[in-house]
């Protein structure tokens, strides 16, 4: 006899602890309506937790703006749209204002990337890969892309889609030191492969690809560049990294709500109209079906802050990054790239093998409200795949919050305190919250516009 109320944890992936804990709450409540509240009371507390107390370093965040987050609940957000924009080609009727805004978002992302074309239906960028995957090409074909412990993201890799495709995947060499492609690594190998596609981008970079080389190289037999900008693009929106797809990316695509800024989903655009076909397809009807047009709507503002506000933005963004990876370096902190300036874009990655595992160091700083993740880097083995050396930071939201360089020494001080002076979380905790109190406006956005200098 199986009571419902306790699964078999050996078939349950999530923590049955937490799981338990749900259920108990459920239990409790005796009506409908308790339990939405119980809900509510849930997202209050992250609300107030991460969003007013912490200082939020992961990465691959980013606070979206009041108007943003207030077309993620409008009411077309209760509207079914599926199909390509236009009355025939469309299976539902109703669709006149939603063509509207999804032709305006098109139009609104192929202007912040210069982009002949660009789709607005991907609910997430690992959707996007697929997408590319799907459309150029076929099960059993070789691509490049690069391993974890560089940076790379399971999408690219046997475990994510595009192990789903049936590709064989052989790495990107890469260089432990200068942390970039080996490019003398690579004209040796690539010949030897032959690659239909080569994945380049990654969940950790700090410095630019040699876009221009390697596309030159694999072109040889018509092979191209795929550019996974999945953290980057809106770095790339704001003229602060390299341009892929002027150097030779056949198709780009990224996360809108990583640097971004927008609602948590996917970008893709690319110029060879040869492609458009085979891209549109792959997204409708093969990924997509019904695509959020709320979020559609928000990723077109999103796009329009970007045209405004991207280049004060993200240049701000790169050099609070340069700048925390300073100031933890100054205070003892070991933090890659040191001999490059530390980084290029919004990451900064710092080795704290010496303070414990990244995981360790994660959850220490976790408990006085510095929010960052454990991260893989090059000197890792198999074995620190559960607890890793590194330490991954991101400057997007201390940036959009109107932080400064002044206030990267601050974090870092906070950090150093925790890590190399060894204080209790508890006393750091207080005055991290205190700090926190005087950011709690987001700028670069068209109610706030520019924080003051
Ligand atoms: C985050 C990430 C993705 C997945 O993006 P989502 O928008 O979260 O689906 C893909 N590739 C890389 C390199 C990433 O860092």
């Amino acid at each position: 006899m199986s009571d419902p109320h306790m699964p078999n944890s050996a078939l349950e992936v999530h923590d049955p602890e937490i799981l338990a804990q749900a259920r108990a709450v459920l239990d409790m409540c005796h009506s409908g309506k308790a339990m939405q509240d119980a809900v509510i009371a849930a997202v209050k507390r992250n609300e107030q937790w991460r969003g007013e107390q912490c200082i939020n370093l992961l990465a691959p965040e980013a606070p979206t703006s009041p108007a943003v987050r207030a077309l993620l609940a409008s009411e077309v957000g209760t509207r079914a749209a599926e199909g390509h924009i236009g009355k025939v080609n469309r299976w539902f009727a109703g669709t006149k204002y939603i063509d509207e805004i999804e032709a305006l978002c098109v139009e609104l992302l192929k202007q912040t990337f210069h982009a002949r074309y660009a789709d607005h239906r991907l609910v997430a960028s690992m959707i996007g890969n697929l997408a590319v995957y799907t459309a150029l090409t076929e099960p059993g074909d070789i691509i490049m892309s690069i391993a974890q412990p560089f940076g790379g993201h399971s999408s690219n890799r046997p475990d994510g889609p595009a192990g789903v495709r049936g590709l064989k995947i052989v790495d990107v060499p890469m260089d432990a030191d200068e942390l970039v492609v080996d490019l003398e690594a690579f004209r040796k190998v690539a010949p030897l492969v032959r690659p239909k596609l080569v994945a380049l981008g990654a969940s950790m970079t700090l410095f630019p690809f040699p876009l221009q080389a390697m596309s030159e190289i694999v072109a040889e037999w018509g092979g191209k560049i795929f550019f996974d900008g999945a953290h980057q693009i809106g770095l790339i929106a704001g003229g602060q990294f390299q341009d892929p797809l002027r150097e030779g990316a056949a198709v780009m695509t990224g996360s809108a709500g990583k640097t971004f800024s927008g609602p948590q989903s996917g970008i893709i655009v690319w110029d060879d109209p040869n492609l458009t076909q085979a891209i549109t397809h792959s997204i409708f009807p093969v990924l997509a079906a019904t695509h959020q047009v709320n979020r559609v709507a928000a990723l077109a503002v999103a796009a329009a802050e970007m045209i405004e506000f991207g280049r004060a933005y993200m240049a701000q963004i790169v050099r609070n990054a340069q700048a925390l990876g300073a100031a933890l370096a100054q205070r003892g902190i070991p933090v890659l790239g040191a001999h490059k300036g530390y980084t290029r874009t919004h990451q900064v990655i710092a080795d704290v093998r010496a303070f414990g595992s990244g995981l360790d160091t994660a959850h220490l700083l976790a408990r006085a409200n510095i929010v960052t993740n454990k991260n893989l880097i090059p000197s890792d083995t198999a074995h620190d795949w559960d607890r890793p050396s590194g330490l991954r930071m991101g400057t997007i939201e201390v940036t959009r919050y109107g932080m400064r360089e002044k206030e990267m020494d601050i974090i870092a001080d906070f950090m150093a305190r925790l890590l190399v002076e060894k204080h209790s979380p508890d006393t750091v905790l207080e005055d991290v919250i205190e700090f926190r109190q005087g950011y709690q406006t987001l700028f670069y956005n068209f109610d706030q516009g520019l924080p003051p200098e």
